[in-house]
């Protein structure tokens, strides 16, 4: 009944699994199942004698140290396993049928340590699922060396002894391969196993190669009376024939599934061996239970012969370590458990957690940010954004077509300022009422205004301010740890506000059209206008006159910028020469820029003071856009704004609210695989930590309840 195993080694599977995924103090490293390691000397016949018994050629071979790992393997009996393969747990490489890419794979994995190096204790695992396997756990372990080779380090040696002592200690069983034609005395694997097993109760020993030393000799080696084992020796030829056709049956080696039990063929070239030579008779008998008489118990103690034989040793050798073992490693697992049980406690007080119940909360509360930000930035918000969007178009405007002078620079010729087409704004009172000129500039202005394309420049700033507000909530809320997600909302977020954008923009140029064509005034909105572009003329001003101060302060003082603005203005004039300025005055280049720079400020200071003044008077009291135009283009950029604002409100705001947490429930909530949750969970650090340890005790608790009912099946048995 070799149950026990099998059920162990799920068990195995199940801590590994903890320890695999465990990060930090979270792995688990205490519960220890015994396994049967290998050791023997380089060429001892090790990987022939492992190959026999999976039944395939799977080891890397070469002469260039190919074993660097310990290799942990795990076999496991499927009676119903439709292919043989193997499984590589830690690279999630899926299910491989062909053998010989299993050699491959195990040959890089080796290979991939360097060779200044050499050796490394980190554990490659691999399971592998036959029909034709027994259930066991085996840990392949480097070959000793005698001599380090002129490429390996010195230290090799001492590094392979050391790894290999690691892995002999209890509970494991280590079975030591010598091969026959070295002297027992001089087998490196039976001198370890004898250090750390003196009595020899957790050593097997395979003697190889007894095909190469005649028969009597050979079972003398069997006997070993110099380190008698309690689970005695087992001679083997192991060899893989050389020979494609062996007894007859065609093989191809690692050719997957497709490849003859190499088992097989060695057990039976093993046979014909032994029974051509009568001396092995008697001790080919030892090793078959079925020929006990019932209820008695094979003598492990005498030597057997063959693979076959050793095969069922280790089974029945694992299996009773293992039940010796049952409890010491149920009360090992029951204390981690406990343990484990005790920090879920403390740390996260019993609070489960699942990778779908953190996606679900942060998701609420990412809503709950964005209804507090729907509920902050609405029509009013929307409003005040585009006004003041437009009170800068209007600024622009006016300081373009009014209150723009020639700039006194040295490509001015007198010539070109008295001939300007342009009129000082000083002249707008006075003009009459049908100026064609003050009438053109106004119609130009309107017109720039009504056409500078409001649809597009207000959709745009909404959908700016919308976007970058997204883009803050994901930064600081719920998301801010989860890139994958925040990309997922991010798009959602684009998809609608680009598919309302062009219709809205339309929309909003559609409803401000007749103001291309007409802008009645009525007296309030005359009024209020007023008021707003006297305040933005104040503020035009505040900024002229606190640039000014900054450009004083920047020659070292404002005597010397009325000196330089001075020699600018005369040179203009043609009363100084500009060449002069350096030698004769000492004014450099950057220096009568910032002169230039000096008149232009306080010129555009001039004329803001003058327009305050304008706006203030009588004249510019009631509906008079002819001679206030600050005011009526302000009208219109508030009938702009207000219209457009209505449209935005509905086409793109409130659209957007609406469909938003709609689109996060769709794609957040429940678009994303299974495997993405568990992977958004992880993102946290202190959500994985959180989830680790749930897991932890989760998978302990598995481990102690199969445990348990291994002891109960055991105790039933007897
Ligand atoms: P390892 O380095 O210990 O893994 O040894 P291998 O299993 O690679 O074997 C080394 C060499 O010994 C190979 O050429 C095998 O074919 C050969 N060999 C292994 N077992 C036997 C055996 O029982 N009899 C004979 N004659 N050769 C064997």
């Amino acid at each position: 009944m070799m149950l026990l195993t099998k059920k162990m080694i799920e068990i195995r599977g199940i801590l590994q699994e903890i320890a695999n995924n465990g990060s930090g103090s979270s792995s688990l490293t205490r519960v220890q199942l015994p396994s049967i390691v290998v050791i023997g000397s380089q060429s001892s016949g090790k990987s022939s004698v492992l190959e026999a018994i999976v039944g395939h050629e799977f080891l890397p071979k070469g002469n260039n140290m190919v074993t660097r790992r310990p290799i942990e393997l795990t076999l496991v009996n499927s009676p119903d396993a439709a292919a043989e393969y193997g499984e590589f747990p830690a690279l999630k490489l899926g299910k491989i049928t062909d053998f010989s890419q299993i050699q491959r794979t195990l040959t890089d994995l080796n290979l991939a340590i360097p060779d200044s190096e050499a050796v490394s204790s980190d554990p490659i695992r691999l399971n592998i699922y036959s029909p034709h396997i027994p259930d066991l756990t085996l840990i392949d372990l480097p070959g000793y060396i005698q001599l380090a080779a002129a490429d390996q380090p010195e230290s090799l040696k001492t590094k392979i002894s050391a790894l290999c002592d690691k892995y002999i200690e209890a509970p494991n069983i280590i079975l030591a391969i010598s091969a026959a034609d070295v002297d027992l005395a001089n087998s490196t694997a039976l001198r370890a196993s004898r250090r750390v097993d003196p009595r020899g109760e957790r050593t097997i020993g395979v003697v190889t190669k007894m095909d190469l030393v005649e028969p009597q000799r050979a079972l003398e080696i069997l006997q070993n009376k110099n380190y008698p084992l309690q689970m005695g020796y087992v001679g083997v030829v192991s060899r893989i024939p050389s020979s494609r056709a062996s007894n007859g049956l065609l093989f191809r080696l690692g050719s997957g599934s497709e490849s003859t039990d190499i088992g097989a063929v060695i057990a039976r070239n093993e046979e014909n061996y032994f029974s051509h030579h009568p001396e092995f008779s008697q001790v080919l008998e030892n090793g078959k239970a079925d020929l006990l008489p019932a209820g008695a118990r094979l003598n492990e103690q005498r030597p057997t012969l063959g693979v076959i034989n050793l095969r069922n040793k280790l089974m029945r050798t694992l299996e009773k370590t293992m039940a010796k073992n049952l409890q010491p490693t149920c009360d090992a697992i029951h204390q981690e458990l406990e343990e484990t049980a005790y920090q879920f406690k403390v740390e996260y007080n019993d609070r489960p957690i699942t990778a779908e119940s953190y996606l679900a909360q942060s998701l609420d509360a990412f809503k709950l940010s964005f209804k507090e930000f729907a509920g902050k930035f609405g029509r009013e918000q929307v409003k005040s954004m585009l006004k003041s969007e437009l009170d800068q178009y209007v600024l622009d405007l006016l300081a373009q077509r009014y209150w723009n002078h020639l700039e006194p620079t040295n490509s001015n010729s007198q010539a070109e300022v008295a001939n300007a087409i342009v009129r000082a704004i000083s002249d707008l009172p006075n003009a009459s009422r049908d100026d064609v000129y003050w009438l053109r500039q106004l119609d130009a202005c309107v017109s720039s205004l009504t056409k500078s394309g409001v649809g597009r420049t207000s959709t745009t700033l909404v959908s700016n301010a919308l976007s970058g507000e997204m883009e803050h909530l994901l930064n600081s809320g719920s998301f801010k740890t989860h890139p994958f997600v925040k990309t997922v909302i991010q798009d959602a977020t684009n998809e609608i506000l680009n598919s309302r954008f062009y219709s809205t923009a339309d929309q909003v140029e559609n409803c401000i059209k007749p103001y291309k064509y007409e802008v009645e005034v009525e007296d309030r909105e005359w009024s209020r206008s007023r008021e707003h572009a006297f305040a933005l003329l104040k503020e035009e001003l505040r900024q002229c006159e606190h640039a000014y101060g900054v450009l004083q302060k920047s020659v070292g003082g404002g005597k010397k910028l009325a000196q330089v603005e001075t020699f600018v203005e005369k040179s203009i004039k043609g009363q100084v020469k500009v060449e002069d300025a350096n030698e004769v005055y000492g004014f450099s280049q950057a220096l009568l820029d910032r002169g230039r720079e000096g008149i232009f400020l306080s010129k555009r200071a001039d004329i803001l003071r003058l327009r305050m003044q304008a706006l203030k008077s009588k004249q510019c009291r009631s509906e008079n856009r002819f001679y206030c135009p600050e005011i009526f283009l302000d009208v219109v950029a508030d009938k702009l704004t207000q219209t457009a604002v209505l449209f935005l409100n509905v086409e793109l705001l409130s659209d957007f609210y609406y469909h938003l947490p709609r689109e996060l429930d769709v794609r957040v909530g429940h678009g994303l695989s299974s495997a993405q949750i568990e992977h958004f969970a992880r993102e946290d650090a202190k959500v994985r930590r959180h989830l680790e340890l749930q897991e932890k005790k989760q998978k302990l608790e598995m481990a102690t309840e199969k445990i348990e009912g291994v002891i109960a099946m055991q105790k039933t048995h007897r």
